[in-house]
């Protein structure tokens, strides 16, 4: 058994926005899960392998980018561009959910293509971790002709996604309702691509047509990158209870005023944070901690239930065993804090300032995956291993 401990935490940012901060300072990992949260009397009562000494800075669980279009391995033909998911884990991200491999070269579209491709994708992210990072692949694009059969087949092989509904040519509402009422019952997560047309193929959606497909998750409420008119958002939010996906290439303005509402009706669990990329917009290794940072610095909410939009809110509707720091749970961690330079004197006064944190060390299933990011700024102080 391998036993480590992060000790003198300054901050410990939960993951639950229910109580997105904790009062412990010493976490224990066993054998890459959580077991034990405390203080420092915790070491005296185990044989610990490693510590780590956070000399007071902020850990928070493994950000989770819940709107990724990877193809298969590091690499995105979108942008021609290997290692972007690598890049990703150098802005604090450890878990990515796939919104459909819609990028893949030549992409078939009939029914045993799709079907293929998505259990390919799901195997292959399986079985290989970029960088460590947890990308759960392989997320069905709807075509015309799948059967309830089809779904029943994919579950079985593990496929547990439906990209989100409008990339393939299931594009009318009336179409996808069945086909995703087939996928609830085989437990499939599903999301519905929401606003203007992304690229060409795809389709233009409204708040009436989310209402009648029904999905799990409304994929960028603020557009990918076109967004509904704010009067449909403000339908979604008031007569709807669906998780709503805010995404960092969007529309801000749409971005500022939904989390707005959301708070002032005291519904921020129902807000998870993707990217929407690689896309036309980019690759934004920084994207995630950059949408909790404009919410932190822009809405009013504070940069501990931004964090918890990024981790917890979204391992619990995907029911994934991360994104809250808790006992039995996956022990993956960031640490960082407040840049150097920084007008904030840590790690959350540094968000709520508008200045991304620099991040110290990432892990991931209690393991040091990255020591030093090559993407933030260097932080203010730096966690040691002792
Ligand atoms: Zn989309």
């Amino acid at each position: 058994m391998t036993i480590i401990a992060i000790k003198n935490i300054g901050t410990l940012v939960s993951g639950d926005i229910k109580k997105p901060i904790s009062s412990s300072n010493t976490i224990i990992i066993e054998d890459g899960k959580i077991a034990k949260l405390g203080n420092e009397e915790l070491l005296k009562q185990y044989q610990c392998d490693k510590v780590i000494d956070a000399k007071g800075i902020t850990v928070t669980p493994g950000l989770i980018d819940s709107h990724v279009h990877p193809v298969i391995g590091d690499f995105t033909p979108r942008q021609n561009t290997l290692g972007f998911i690598d890049s990703s884990l150098h802005g604090g991200v450890t878990t990515m959910i796939s919104a459909g491999e819609c990028h893949t070269p030549g992409r078939p579209k009939d029914v045993a293509g799709t079907k293929a491709l998505a259990i390919l994708a799901h195997k292959s992210f399986q079985n290989m971790r970029p960088g460590g990072v947890k990308l759960h692949g392989g997320a069905l694009i709807l075509e015309k002709g799948l059967t309830e059969k089809d779904f029943e087949e994919l579950a079985r092989e593990g496929v547990w996604l439906v990209g989100e509904i409008g990339l393939g040519s299931i594009n009318k509402p009336e179409d996808a309702a069945p086909m995703v009422e087939w996928a609830k019952k085989h437990g499939f997560k599903t999301m519905m691509h929401t606003g203007g047309t992304s690229i060409p193929g795809s389709t233009t959606v409204t708040a009436a047509d989310v209402m009648q497909v029904n999905p799990h998750v409304v994929s960028h409420l603020n557009g990918g990158p076109t967004a509904i008119p704010i009067e449909e958002v403000k339908k979604l939010i008031d007569e709807t209870s669906i998780t709503l996906e805010m995404v960092q290439c969007g529309n801000f303005k749409v971005f500022k005023q939904a989390i707005e509402w959301l708070k002032e009706k005291n519904q921020l669990d129902r807000v998870i944070l993707g990217n929407d990329s690689p896309s036309g917009t980019g690759i934004i290794p920084l994207g995630i901690l950059r949408s909790v940072c404009f919410i932190a610095s822009m809405t009013g909410v504070s940069a501990e239930e931004a964090l918890c939009m990024a981790t917890g809110n979204t391992a619990r509707v995907y029911g994934l065993n991360v994104g809250i720091i808790e006992e039995g749970r996956e022990a993956d961690l960031v640490l960082m804090d407040a840049p150097m330079g920084s007008v904030g004197k840590n790690c959350i006064q540094a968000l709520e300032a508008g200045d991304l944190p620099g991040i110290s060390m990432v892990i991931i299933d209690g393991k040091l995956v990255a020591t030093k990011s090559r993407n933030t700024p260097p932080p203010a102080i730096k966690a040691v291993v002792c």
